[in-house]
């Protein structure tokens, strides 16, 4: 019994179960099959080299991610003060105090000085 060989076959098996797979190619040494690691790359046991295919299959990196959801929605910005001054008179509206409901509507005419300023 070949001793290379036996150490080649023993390779390979521990290969295969590891994940690799064998290749359809043939080592261009040994023109023994050779196996696809689990990283795409080509090992030949017998040799114990890596082998480089000539053809290697680029994987065409092409992210064609469909950003077809990029909807624009046209927010009416409003400004702090303005939703405030809204708010206030939405309570003053339902004031029932005096001293408050004064305090209100200086507050909205503080709020609205500055808003126009
Ligand atoms: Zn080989």
């Amino acid at each position: 019994m070949k001793r290379d060989e036996d150490i080649s076959l023993q390779r390979g098996a521990k290969l295969l179960l590891e994940g690799a797979t064998l290749a359809m190619d043939h080592c261009p040494q040994c023109k023994m099959p050779i196996y696809i690691l689990r990283d795409k790359t080509l090992y030949c046991a017998t040799c114990d080299v890596k082998l480089v295919r000539e053809k290697e299959p680029e994987q065409g990196n092409d992210p064609s991610s469909k950003d077809s959801n990029t909807e624009k929605k046209v927010k009416v910005a409003q400004s702090p003060i303005q939703e405030k001054i809204d708010s206030l008179a939405e309570q003053l509206k339902h004031e029932t105090d005096p001293e408050r409901m004064v305090e209100l509507a200086e507050t909205i005419k503080r709020l609205e000085k500055i808003r126009d300023s």
